[in-house]
């Protein structure tokens, strides 16, 4: 193989692809370099659902190998919540801000030690002919009771990693690639590269 697909639009994680790959020699495209739109409905029940129907329905259309994701936040003093419906946990609007408002009203009267949540990521691996492979990444975390930080996204401000003391909104992106539960969902890819190749 000399080329994968990424099924997304993001910048930022064809860019971590591109840095997975290059020492395989392997070349990343995604959704952005394909003309024609492609969507896909998420109704899957878990990550990994969704990821393996966005990897599969891509790869039959184009019928090349694709690599797609699903991730979220999962926070056990909500039972699991938002999980699935991270990005339109306050609405299909898909606000960040709206989204840990609602977070944060929910989790007022929670004290810090039940405040345990983390974030997920499942990789799904299609290659044209075999079955598809899915592997699950993540990063543990505390909810805190304020925002803090402006850097990356999402429910980042509010996720405090506890052995930097700081959230993911104030560490810069190198940082956070090192810890995310992408990279986490990229390191067990690449530990099964070779053999699901
Ligand atoms: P997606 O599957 O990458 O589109 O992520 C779905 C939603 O999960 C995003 O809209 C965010 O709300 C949340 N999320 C996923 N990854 C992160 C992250 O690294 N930081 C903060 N929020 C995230």
């Amino acid at each position: 193989m000399n080329e994968i697909f990424i099924a997304t639009m993001n910048k930022g994680k064809v860019a971590e692809f591109e840095a997975f790959f290059i020492d395989q020699g392997i070349t990343v495209k995604s959704l952005l370099d394909l003309e024609e739109e492609i969507e896909i409905i998420e109704d899957g029940k878990t990550f990994e659902e969704n990821a393996i129907k966005k990897a599969e329905e891509i790869g039959k259309r184009i019928n090349k190998p694709v690599i797609a994701d699903d991730s979220g936040l999962e926070v056990d003093a909500l039972g699991g919540k938002p999980g699935i419906y991270s990005a339109r946990y306050a609405g299909t609007e898909k606000s960040d801000q709206a989204n840990i408002y609602k977070l944060l009203n929910e989790m007022s009267s929670v004290p810090t030690d039940k405040r345990t949540a983390r974030f997920v990521c499942a990789l799904a691996v299609y290659i044209p002919g075999s079955k598809t492979k899915v592997v699950r990444g993540i990063c543990e975390g505390i909810i805190t009771e304020v925002e803090k930080g402006n850097k990356g996204f999402g429910y980042d401000p509010i996720f405090y990693l506890p052995e930097l003391g700081k959230t993911m909104s104030q560490i810069d992106r190198s940082e956070k690639n090192k810890r995310s539960h992408r990279y986490d969902a990229l390191k067990k890819l690449k530990n099964n590269w070779n053999e699901w190749m």
